[in-house]
């Protein structure tokens, strides 16, 4: 079954205050995106669609598309030129830390579902508070995962649920709420808080100090 990655890299990443978009940014001696990249070589998916900010089309040195205003409309993009895919892996460029057999162990996880995302295991206690700061309820741990990517997904699935107006695209954190709330069965894939998202300055420096450790996958 013929099988791409879609990584996402057209956000801006206000909140690490850099002077160019997060993705482009260098991480242990080369822009973000370019680790992912390497981890997808590395998993033996061959082909990948970029989504990038204008102005940057071509940089990654593979085939990009123009991003969109939200991240779901960056995957959309994205989707559309991955004609022929009957399987496809979203990923954030914003994760620089994934490993290869992450993508590997999401796409095999599709047999019986119709996305499959790696999450961590929720080890925090996690309560719900109201504006004013009280707190209204604590969930159980035991079943929360806090959700990451890679997202494998049936093409058709993904197609269906981006298929809504740009408000609803626009509310969604990850690509699997789009298809849950589309009636698809979405599965987690275990994964560990190793494969955290660069958010802030502090997350690019942790980054940077695990990847020059860790070298070249
Ligand atoms: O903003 P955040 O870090 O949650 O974005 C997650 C991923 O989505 C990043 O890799 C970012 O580049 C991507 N993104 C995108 N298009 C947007 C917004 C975010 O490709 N319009």
């Amino acid at each position: 079954m013929e099988t791409a990655a879609l990584l996402v890299a057209a956000g801006s990443g206000e909140r690490l205050g850099a002077d160019r978009p997060k993705a482009f940014v260098a991480l242990a001696g080369r822009p973000m995106l370019e680790w992912s990249l390497a981890a997808l070589a590395a998993a033996g998916v061959g082909r990948v669609v970029v989504a990038v900010p204008p102005g940057f089309e071509g940089a990654p040195g593979a085939e990009t598309v123009a991003g969109g205003q939200t991240r779901s409309e960056s995957v959309r993009n994205a989707l559309a030129a991955a004609r022929g895919a009957e399987r496809v892996v979203v990923h954030d460029a914003a994760r620089p830390l994934v490993r290869p057999e992450l993508f590997a162990r999401c796409l095999e996880a599709l047999d019986g579902a119709d996305a499959a995302v790696a999450a961590a295991a929720v080890t925090d206690t996690v309560k719900e508070a109201g504006p004013d700061r009280v707190v209204q309820r604590t969930l159980d741990r035991s079943r929360l995962w806090a959700i990451q990517t890679p997202q494998a997904f049936r093409r058709e699935a993904l197609e269906r649920a981006l298929d809504v107006p740009a408000d609803v695209l626009a509310r969604a954190t990850d690509d699997a709420w789009l298809v849950e709330r589309a009636g698809g069965r979405v599965v987690v894939v275990p994964s560990t808080p190793a494969n955290f998202k660069v958010t802030t300055p502090h997350d690019l420096q942790v980054a940077d100090l695990l990847l020059r450790t860790r070298g070249v996958d």
